[in-house]
């Protein structure tokens, strides 16, 4: 429900030239606020949607006036808590994207997913560093750094930025790149929230129109030696292959393809930059390991990235959790199978284990605060999103799947896989010490008054 507080700011706000402003009161509210994950209701005391960077600037200029926090909603793939107080800033009509085909370059506004990005590079011959779901935004994305499926030839999306327009905590516009405004550069290429309203990133493209890759799906029966097989294979691979694995429960949805329907299968991702012969040659050990259900690695076109994974693309409840693995071996693979096997009875959606390393594990030049880099694998588990249990089973057992792999963890999350399900007495860092003490610093430099609150919501990231 509005207050009289909340009603003034609207009506100030539009006055000022923010005509998208809206208190409980205006049926736009609720709308403005949806995101991608469904079991998260935010009730802010007023939700801004910008249509220009001014906008922004006057949003974030009023809240200093009334002496009011601002957060950021994106496409809301990361939401980790409600937000109760404040202004929210819904980035979604900011979403422009233009390219410069022979920089090789996309200035892509806040508010873009990659598939506004991929639309526009795709047909120029150029790709992307979008993540496994090209339907997350690129923002939200880049701000934690941004592990996609050709990650271990290219290294994290945000190696590859080169330049952040952000509006800060004074309500300047400030540019930060190589040159000027080192430290907010430094920290908002993996560093993620706290530091202002990022409006626009000019990005690196790259001449790539296809590459070889997709899934091999396996039977339940075979996952065990599929998951075994994967652990031996993805040690020692060249940087061209990018893979994960994942055990999947799927639903018995009509789109999807007969075989994989309402069963519970195993897929092998593979993305991989290089010739298709390399990269069947590579891929002789999965192939002898079990005859897959389907088989759709080939070559394909770049634009297409997004089958690799098949993510959901409609918005659902989510629990998930994230943590790093120092190693997966054929003992931590036992471990796996036995606390979220196909013989577990764990109401998951989702369990994956993606192979990190390669340019994943260089630093770009100049350096920037991407956590994990030094991560073999990561582990990734999602929860089925059967609201009853979302609150209470759920994370119990995505905690029982990450304490069975206490042995191979590295203590450490990376933070775009941060999610809601880490257990609270055993909360994983998601930077190194040194990192954590520099974000905070600069933090504190450019938001002395912490205007945008981060951690969002208190808890130790
Ligand atoms: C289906 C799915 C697949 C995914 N795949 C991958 C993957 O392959 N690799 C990977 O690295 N990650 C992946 N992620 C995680 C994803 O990158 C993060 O959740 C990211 O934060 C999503 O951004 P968003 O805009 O969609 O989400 P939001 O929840 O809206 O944003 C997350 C946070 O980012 C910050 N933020 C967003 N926009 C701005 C802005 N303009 N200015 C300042 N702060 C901002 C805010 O702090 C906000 O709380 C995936 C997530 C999902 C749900």
């Amino acid at each position: 429900m509005s207050t009289n507080l909340d009603v003034a700011l609207v009506v100030e706000l539009r006055a000022a030239g923010v005509p998208h402003a809206y208190s409980p009161n205006d049926p736009e509210y609720v709308s403005s606020l949806l995101g991608f994950n469904r079991d998260i209701s935010h009730t802010p005391e007023v939700v801004v949607v910008p249509h220009t960077v001014d906008e922004v600037v006057t949003t974030v200029t009023l809240a200093n006036r009334h002496d009011l926090s601002v957060r950021v909603l994106g496409r809301g793939h990361g939401a980790q808590a409600p937000i109760t107080d404040g202004i929210a800033i819904a980035t979604d009509r900011l979403a422009f994207v233009t390219v410069d085909a022979e920089a090789r370059t996309a200035t892509v506004g806040a508010g873009a997913t990659w598939t506004d990005v991929l639309s526009v590079a795709s047909p120029l011959g150029l790709a992307a560093l979008c993540g496994s779901a090209p339907h997350v935004g690129v923002i939200g994305y880049l701000l934690g750094g941004g592990i996609g499926p050709v990650g271990r030839a290219f290294g994290f999306a945000a190696d590859h930025v080169r330049s952040i327009s952000v509006v800060t905590a004074d309500g300047g516009l400030v540019r930060a790149n190589a040159e000027f405004n080192q430290d907010l550069f430094w920290a908002l290429r993996g560093g993620k929230g706290g530091f202002g309203v990022v409006v626009e990133v000019e990005i690196d493209l790259f001449p790539l129109a296809t590459i070889y890759g997709g899934a091999l799906f396996y039977t339940a029966e075979d996952t065990p030696a599929v998951l075994r097989t994967f652990a031996e294979w993805s040690r020692d691979l060249p940087d061209e292959m990018t893979t994960s694995v994942a055990m999947l429960r799927l639903p018995p949805l009509p789109e999807l393809p007969e075989p994989l329907r309402g069963r519970f299968v195993c897929a092998v991702r593979i993305g991989y930059v290089g010739p298709g012969d390399d990269a069947e040659a590579l891929m002789a050990p999965i192939r002898e390991a079990a005859r897959p259900l389907i088989d759709s690695v080939g070559e394909m076109p770049y634009a297409e990235i997004g089958r690799i994974h098949a993510d959901p693309v409609d918005p659902m409840p989510v629990m998930e959790g994230g943590i790093l693995l120092d190693e997966f071996d054929a003992a931590a693979a036992d471990a796996l199978l036995s606390a979220s096997g196909p013989t577990a009875e764990a109401p998951l959606a989702t369990v994956e284990v993606r192979r990190l390393g390669g340019a994943l594990a260089r630093m770009p030049e100049p350096a920037n605060a991407v956590g994990g880099r030094d991560a073999a694998y990561g582990l990734h588990v999602v929860g089925a999103p059967v609201p009853d249990l979302l609150h209470t089973v759920i994370p119990q057992v995505i905690g029982g799947v990450f304490s069975a792999m206490e042995q191979w963890a590295s203590g450490t999350t990376q933070i775009n896989f941060y999610g809601r399900a880490n257990q609270p007495d055993k909360k994983p860092t998601s930077w190194p010490a040194d990192i954590t003490a520099r974000l905070r610093e600069v933090r504190h430099k450019h938001d002395p008054a912490g205007r945008f609150p981060y951690p969002l919501h208190g808890e130790a990231v």
